[in-house]
């Protein structure tokens, strides 16, 4: 419970939940927090990149492969029902959590970046020569390469919303590119290597005047944000689980059922098909039509797992306590001498990339290592962000809501200390 005594409710809600964000105890979920990296206690920074797993999540994947572990759908046996009726209990709990209108619209996939695929696959049938693509300049590689590889089968073009200095889309010029001739908008909810959140909402609405299709990746903003699909009125949204206190090797694609049927299947197999003669196959009805193959149930199950773990705690608690940590490690970083942060918007989630002076990123992120502090150094997956900023990369810190004030000191100490020895 966060919410204390009645006294309490009328104070704003915020310092309701900043005083009663128990992190002593949540930290206590999260068994991998209590070990030591380097001869230090770990310091996990990294939650853009993978979030850390809770007991919770844990157990249900031991749970899965001591007691009912099953291939799914076709058997009679009881294993195979209890692991089945478990892994689309996983489906709707995605539903929802998400506002879905349908359960057969959450497609499991393998991650985000499969997920992508499947639609930039999926699109190939759809477009024509000379049909435009509209994608925003903050994109990780997972969402560029697919839509590079979709138009050079399609004939589409590529058309890029341009950044500025604060890490954020220049709108203008997004409405500038929207024409007759766009069929499809894609872009990220949260950008990986800037923090930034996008105004996916205008960005959605404005395609749709032109009756243009727009995925949104959010893999960085399902961690913080309580997102809405049927509110957003968007057409496909991606995420990883591993991103969300998941294991890896499991995501979603959600589809508006009409573009999900229009859609031709991605890969074909067992599970996806509803009938096979060599004449003529038809496909099974959604979501089965994209889950060709023995899905990953273990990880389906577990994702549902870790998303009411998240909501146990709230993600608007979760939110505001991240804001908090932002705050304060924004700050702490800024009274470092020749320290610059890159994405400055007003409106990001908990991702810090910053240099300092010109010292290569990969030796900070070296010497934290050594310390014991996990942080991310490079392009982070956006290339085209780097370029933009003349940088070869950043090191990038990425708050969760397990971590706290008292880390970010250690950390700030950690930095002055090996900028003293790369000094
Ligand atoms: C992590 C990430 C992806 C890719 O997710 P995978 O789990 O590697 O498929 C895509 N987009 C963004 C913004 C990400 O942060």
């Amino acid at each position: 419970m966060f919410i204390g005594s009645s006294a309490f409710d009328i104070l704003p809600l915020y310092c309701k939940l900043n005083r009663m964000f128990p992190v002593d105890k949540i930290r206590e979920d999260f068994p991998i927090l209590q070990r030591k990296v380097n001869g230090n206690p770990l310091v996990y920074f990294d939650n853009a990149a993978t979030s850390q797993t809770p007991k919770v999540v844990i157990d249900a994947i031991v749970d899965y492969y001591e007691n009912y572990n099953a291939n799914i759908h076709r058997g009679v046996h009881s294993l195979s029902q209890e692991a089945t009726n478990k892994y689309e209990q996983a489906r709707i709990t995605l539903q929802k959590h998400f506002n879905a209108k349908y359960a057969a619209e959450i497609i499991f996939t393998s991650g985000a970046t499969h997920s992508i695929n499947i639609v930039a696959s999926g699109f190939s049938a759809l477009l024509n020569e000379g049909d435009e693509i509209i994608v925003s300049a903050l994109e990780h590689h997972s969402n560029i390469v697919p839509w590079q590889m979709l138009c050079e089968k399609s004939g589409a073009v590529l058309k890029v919303i341009p950044m500025n200095e604060e890490g954020g889309l220049i709108i203008e010029a997004y409405d500038e590119l929207l024409s007759e001739n766009t069929k499809l908008v894609f872009c990220n909810h949260v950008s990986n290597a800037l923090g930034t959140i996008n105004p996916v909402e205008e960005i959605i609405q404005k395609a749709h005047h032109y009756g243009a299709a727009v995925l949104i990746d959010g893999a960085q903003s399902t961690p913080h944000i309580k997102v809405d699909f049927q509110a957003l009125d968007v057409d496909f949204y991606v995420s990883s689980a591993h991103k969300i206190c998941g294991p890896t090797g499991i995501g979603f694609l959600y589809g508006k059922k009409e573009w999900l049927e229009k859609l031709p299947p991605y890969q074909g197999g067992g599970e996806m098909i509803e009938s096979v003669t060599f004449k003529k196959t038809t496909y099974a009805d959604l979501p089965h039509k994209f889950e060709a193959g023995t899905p990953n149930v273990c990880g389906g199950i577990a994702f549902g797992v870790a998303v009411d773990y998240m909501n146990s705690i709230g993600l608007d608690a979760i939110a505001l306590y991240e804001q908090e940590l932002l705050d304060y490690g924004t700050q702490e970083l800024l009274k470092i001498e020749k320290l610059k942060i890159y994405g400055t918007s007003s409106y990001k989630t908990s991702v810090i990339s910053f240099n300092v002076n010109n010292i290569h990123p990969y030796d900070i992120g070296s010497i934290l290592d050594k310390l014991g502090i996990a942080v991310r150094t490079g392009h982070h997956c956006a290339q085209p962000i780097m370029d933009f900023y003349k940088i070869p990369g950043t090191v990038r810190v990425s708050f969760a809501f397990y971590n706290t004030k008292e880390e970010i000191d250690v950390f700030i100490k950690a930095l002055k200390k090996a900028l003293i020895m790369l000094g």
